[in-house]
């Protein structure tokens, strides 16, 4: 074939014809592997394939391996319509798709000419009847990629010649035939991933296609949902998948959280069973419309029924897993004591007969009911069982709900809503509970329950109730735990003020007072130091109210004021009683301090605490109350001012690179000239941390408290300026001189370990 010219081509029609053939068909398969989706295959690049026969009229099969069929698209004016035909020897293009053979036919209305293919085979005339179109040749070929069916590609009635298609436009058949195999397995595979709920798994290099197709098959084989699967084995983590699956369905990923607050008010008509078999469970609401996560947010038929059992179409639906949504369920029905789920409860109780409340008849409430009594108990289990320290229940006026909420670390958060017609049956309860007069509904009283949980253990609470606007009775309920004594060395003291207290309270005799606030911990903290020094050879005796923390080997006393034995009286008959050490739980009055510094120059060390913001003005205000400063100088051996801040989660805390702001204002807080002398300085390597959120620690990204402290040791000097009765503000000076770190500093260095961030320091610390 030497020596052809473009000459010698252009002379011979039938290269001409091949040549143009070739043109078209390069130009088909590339517009065939440009198309979008499989749809622009089957109805628009239709006409393009069909050019390239002499033929009237062409059609596209897919496969539609879930129901054995083979299928094509159509336009019928502007709609879409599909075609079907099932993949069996019964239709022309459904035995080129189940024989994977050519079917090459002379007249489609020949019955003998197909039977000698098939004995089943035969020809749908209706579509004919319908068209007015009369078939008479027909060429399927089967479309394969990779030994696999894609489809059919089908070619009816040639233009000019009779007979049957000639064996060039069979191998042309089969030419397209190949190229729209690849088109078709590329497309199917793209739109397949398209419509997976972990395209942006793949899309972010999280999984390899193979491994999300071979993920599908095993969670089927296992029957395992898909989700588990791919965190299980492919290890992928539930925050990713969570983005997956926002990203897909476009709404929030909502993960479980035994801190979600239980929607009392929502849930008390929907049956647990019910919830847990369809996946969906309210969560509260958010701007008047009512939040439900659910397995499926495009499922229609299932938010049809959400909305009609939630009587609204304000609903606003979230994605969780399964497995989240089924532990909401039981966090919101069930309790580990296995005693009644609040919904159990609430539906039991006759919402007619209660509702009359309503009209302030409160008397026709009785008290005794047990279900109420029911309701009390599981507020006051779960409050325990969540560390809870208070309890508050707070009634609204109107048909408002009443809202329940626990301060967990130090935070107040909604535990409950509960619908307002139990409100004055809960409050009531309480107040029987608590031997408080259910009478007295317009001053506030206090009292105490003690309290017998399912597991035996007792529990006692401290009960206050309070009249509030519009004729409700707020009651706060704190839980005095029973705790533990905890060793010195777990009390997160810097290392200066660790050596600095054991080596005071290892003196025979003085005062070591620890102050702060209610609830920062000073109890916690006296004991520790008191378990340091609890030996046998020691005599400690200890007043407090109430016992919070029981230890071995103290002689521990409840006093009670209200018959006269209060924490002078206390003191008084300690001294009688021989001690070596003697721990007051509070010097609120002139009397119990005055009475604590004599103790402790004769011969005695004494601990207790007080309700000051900071050592230096400790001692100002005990001055100030009438103690001797001479006395008081030669008493006092130290004091430790604390609080408790809120710790950063250890599992998912995130380090980043502070501003150079935000370091200024940390450097501003501590002191620039005593922050100088840290050596930190602002560079790259220089991290601070802040709170994520994860499956430990809930939304908020802390967990746990711990303290910060400010130790002031009474050295020789500060005895001096005591007894000159000296300001707050010249104690502090000499303190920090003598190597003292106020609690923010102490808070600010605790941060830069990790521990906690500025926020939680700095809200603790302002005054
Ligand atoms: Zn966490």
């Amino acid at each position: 074939m030497n020596g052809h010219t473009k000459a010698q081509y252009t002379a011979s029609p039938v290269l001409e014809e091949k040549l143009r053939l070739r043109k078209a068909l390069l130009d088909i398969t590339n517009r065939i592997h440009a198309a979008q989706n499989i749809k622009q295959i089957l109805v628009d690049l239709k006409d393009g394939i069909l050019n390239l026969f002499n033929a009237h009229s062409l059609t596209i099969y897919v496969v539609d391996p879930a129901r054995n069929e083979i299928y094509s698209m159509f336009l019928a004016g502007t709609q879409l319509k599909e075609i079907r035909v099932p993949i069996n020897n019964q239709s022309i293009a459904g035995y080129a798709a189940s024989t994977g053979k050519v079917v090459n036919i002379s007249d489609a209305y020949n019955k003998d000419e197909l039977k000698a293919i098939d004995d089943e085979l035969s020809f749908d005339q209706s579509w004919d009847d319908k068209s007015g179109f009369r078939t008479r040749q027909i060429l399927a070929a089967p479309v394969w990629y990779n030994n696999q069916l894609m489809g059919v590609i089908q070619i009816l009635n040639k233009k000019a010649i009779e007979g049957i298609f000639s064996e060039e436009e069979i191998s042309l058949a089969l030419e397209i035939a190949e190229v729209l195999g690849v088109a078709l397995y590329n497309k199917q595979r793209f739109e397949r991933r398209r419509k997976t709920r972990f395209d942006y798994l793949i899309q972010h290099d999280l999984i390899k296609e193979e491994e999300l197709e071979s993920a599908w098959e095993e969670a089927r084989v296992q029957k395992e949902l898909l989700e588990n699967c791919l965190m299980r084995k492919y290890k992928i983590s539930k925050d990713d998948i969570g983005r997956s699956l926002e990203d897909y369905y476009r709404c929030s990923f909502v993960q479980y959280s035994d801190k979600a607050v239980i929607p009392g008010d929502l849930i008390k008509n929907l049956k647990r069973d019910f919830l847990r078999r369809e996946l969906w469970v309210p969560l509260g609401k958010v701007d008047g419309k009512i939040r439900v996560v659910v397995d499926d947010p495009n499922n229609i038929l299932k938010k049809d029924t959400i909305e009609n059992l939630l009587k609204t179409k304000n609903v606003i639906y979230d994605i969780a897993l399964a497995e989240d949504i089924i532990k909401f369920i039981n966090l919101f029905y069930l309790t580990s004591d296995a005693e009644h789920s609040f919904t159990d409860i609430l539906g039991r109780l006759d919402d007619d007969e209660l509702s009359l409340e309503d009209d302030l008849t409160d008397e026709l409430v009785t008290e005794s009911d047990s279900v109420i009594m029911q309701l009390v108990n599981k507020i006051i289990n779960d409050a325990y069982s969540r560390g809870a320290s208070d309890i508050h229940i707070e009634p609204n006026i109107g048909r408002k709900n009443v809202e329940i909420r626990f301060r967990v670390d130090g935070d107040c958060a909604l535990y409950q809503t509960v619908p307002f017609s139990y409100r004055a049956a809960m409050i009531s309860r309480i107040k029987i509970m608590s031997n408080l007069d259910i009478t007295v509904k317009r001053l506030p009283q206090d009292g105490k329950i003690k309290y017998r949980r399912p597991t035996g253990e007792e529990i006692e609470l401290r009960v206050a109730s309070i009249p509030t606007q519009g004729g409700v009775e707020d009651v706060v309920l704190r839980i005095l735990a029973k705790g533990e004594t905890k060793p010195l060395e777990d009390m997160a003291l810097s290392t200066r003020n660790f050596k600095e207290i054991t080596d005071i309270i290892s003196k025979p005799y003085g005062m070591i007072l620890c102050v702060g606030p209610t609830g920062s911990g000073k109890t916690t903290t006296l004991h520790a130091t008191l378990n340091h020094i609890n030996r046998p050879d020691r005599k400690i005796w200890t007043a407090e109210d109430p016992v919070e923390i029981t230890q071995y080997g103290l002689r521990q006393v409840q006093v009670q004021p209200k018959i006269g034995f209060d924490f002078a009286a206390a003191m008084r008959s300690f001294l009688r009683a021989d001690p070596d050490i003697i721990m007051v739980g509070e010097m609120r009055d002139f009397e119990t301090a005055k009475i604590g510094v004599e103790a402790s120059l004769t011969g005695h060390l004494v601990l207790s605490t007080l309700h000051t913001n900071s050592a230096p003005e400790t001692i100002v205000r005990l001055l100030d109350m009438g103690i001797d400063p001479l006395n008081f100088a030669d008493a006092l051996l130290g004091i430790l001012a604390q609080r408790l801040v809120r710790t950063l989660c250890g599992k998912c805390k995130e380090a980043y690179r502070p501003s150079k702001e935000e370091f200024k204002e940390i450097v501003e807080a501590y002191g620039p000239n005593e922050f100088d002398k840290l050596n930190i300085r602002y560079n790259s390597d220089l991290k601070f941390y802040r709170p994520k959120g994860c499956d430990e620690c809930g939304p908020t990204g802390y967990k746990g408290r711990m303290g910060i402290h400010e130790l002031l040791i009474a050295t020789d000097e500060i005895k001096r300026m005591i007894q000159k009765h000296e300001t707050v503000e010249a104690l502090r000076n000499k303190s920090m001189e003598q190597g003292m770190t106020t609690l923010l500093q102490d808070g600010i260095l605790k941060s830069f370990q990790g521990y906690t961030d500025f926020l939680q320091v700095r809200r603790v610390c302002i005054k």
